[in-house]
């Protein structure tokens, strides 16, 4: 980290805290070369992204509301609760990786869909029915057309 005053690139850490809600470090450097005093704060990008709804209102993204989605989709299906774990992993890890901000339920949605897709056929749809909320049969064959080639 560069000095603020002197700009030399020679600072030593004395002191890391995290603030209360753990989403903040705070560490103390000191310039090697000058010796001053400064302080970074060092963030947490995901805390950051935020979910905006289809009334576009925002909330903190939920990993929890994630899984529920998911597991509910997975009722009644041969899927153990280390898969579902480890859907919900995968699905934060793409949102993480592909927005910086925002992310919209629609995105999400997309993103559930296509990790649900490899786990379970019939939970894949569940969810897309649910989220897509299907009107007509066209909609449902755009959404089972991706399994096509998987099934019998
Ligand atoms: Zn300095």
């Amino acid at each position: 980290m560069r000095c603020p005053f002197c700009h030399a690139d020679n600072d030593r850490v004395v002191d890391t805290r995290a603030t209360e809600d753990g989403y903040v470090i705070r560490r103390k450097r000191v310039c090697g070369s000058c010796q001053r005093k400064f302080i970074t704060l060092e963030r947490l990008e995901e805390a950051f992204i935020r979910v905006v709804k289809r009334d576009q209102t925002r909330e903190p993204l939920d990993r929890e509301k994630i899984r529920r989605g998911i597991e509910r989709a997975c009722s009644k299906r041969p899927v153990s609760s280390q898969e579902i774990e480890n859907l919900v992993l995968e699905i934060e890890s793409e949102i993480y990786s592909s927005y910086l901000l925002e992310v919209s339920t629609a995105q999400i949605g997309e993103i559930v869909m296509r990790h649900l897709a490899k786990a379970d056929d019939v939970a894949y749809i569940r969810f897309a029915s649910v989220y897509r909320e299907f009107d007509n049969v066209s909609d449902f064959i755009n959404v089972i057309e991706p399994l096509r080639g998987r099934l019998p």
